[in-house]
């Protein structure tokens, strides 16, 4: 929904702000994002040589400085008192939004703790691009970053995710992956998930070879190692299919829901937990409200 901000960029506010930039289509830089930078005293870069370009391109001369895994805690504090002291500072990743999977997260931390300000330019995210293309259920959805790059680790997270689908979650889950390990990973899935849940792979998202390969997770590890996918990838697995629930365990789980809520309410929420159709949950729910002669 548009708001009635101004048409025109603002000053940059003094503070920490969070530019996200393009994940491979450089026309997806926003003017807001390159407002912020032009604004910045520094821009606070994972790879300066990556951030670099960037600049060239749009002709922005604005001091650099890294920041990333390894030296994002030293770091800290000399950014917090030059903060203090009413500094303007941009925070860009190599792509996308900053924070995910990207460092940044420990400096938020410390801004926030510090009670100085903090701003973002929202823009480009593999992570939700891949949701809205897979065509899977967009929400609730789990973003994991990468799974473990090996094998014994790799099991040992899916099989938790599985255990916790055990214990009620049902979400899609949103997974990065590099693509000299997406067969296996896929394999990983569907052996602990299911060979037949439905998943996507989305692939060099905005770029000239942007594609999205959906099928069950084990036709997708097939695929994967009939017709590698190269670039950079996202995977997109769905919930787990709901249980069909008998009708014993709906009417625990509304009178359950029923102490606490309205009627309404607890037929929402246990239709969304049952993966059942919402209005036949409220038409029980009601029969079961009501008083017995
Ligand atoms: N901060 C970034 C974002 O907002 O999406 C993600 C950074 S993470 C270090 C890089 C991973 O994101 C890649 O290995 C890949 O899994 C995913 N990714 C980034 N750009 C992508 C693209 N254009 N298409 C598909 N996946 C992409």
């Amino acid at each position: 929904m548009m708001d009635d901000a101004p048409d025109t960029p603002h000053v940059l506010p003094p503070g920490l702000t969070l530019v996200a930039t393009p994940i491979g289509n450089m026309h997806d830089m926003s003017a807001r994002a390159l407002h912020a930078l032009r604004g910045a005293d520094t821009i606070l870069c994972e790879d300066t040589r990556v951030t670099s370009k960037l600049l060239a391109r749009h002709s922005i001369s604005i001091p650099l400085r890294p920041l990333h895994d390894h030296n994002e805690d030293a770091t800290i504090p000399g950014i917090l008192r030059d903060l203090a002291a009413g500094a303007k500072l941009a925070l860009v990743s190599d792509a996308g939004t900053p924070l995910v999977s990207d460092p940044g997260y420990r400096l938020v931390r410390a801004v926030i703790a510090a009670g100085l300000p903090v701003h973002a330019v929202p823009g480009a995210n593999a992570a939700v691009m891949a949701l809205t293309l897979s065509g899977l259920p967009p929400h609730p959805f789990l973003f994991l970053g990468f799974l473990p790059p090996k094998d014994g680790p790799r099991a040992a997270e899916v099989a938790r995710l599985k255990a916790l689908e055990q214990a009620g979650l049902s979400a899609t889950l949103v997974f990065y992956e590099a693509p000299q390990r997406v067969a296996e990973a896929l394999d990983a899935l569907a052996a602990g998930l299911g060979a037949d849940r439905p998943a996507a792979l989305a692939r060099e998202l905005t770029k000239r070879f942007e594609q999205v390969r959906r099928g069950g997770l084990a036709a997708l590890a097939e695929g994967a190692r009939a017709d590698p996918p190269r670039g950079e990838i996202v995977l997109v697995v769905g919930p787990a299919p709901a249980e069909v629930a008998s009708v014993e365990s709906l009417d625990d789980a509304l009178r359950t829901a029923m102490a606490g809520m309205s009627v309404r309410d607890a037929a929402a929420s246990v239709a969304l937990a049952l993966g059942l159709p919402r209005k036949a949950v409220y038409a029980r729910a009601l029969e079961l409200a009501r008083p017995t002669p």
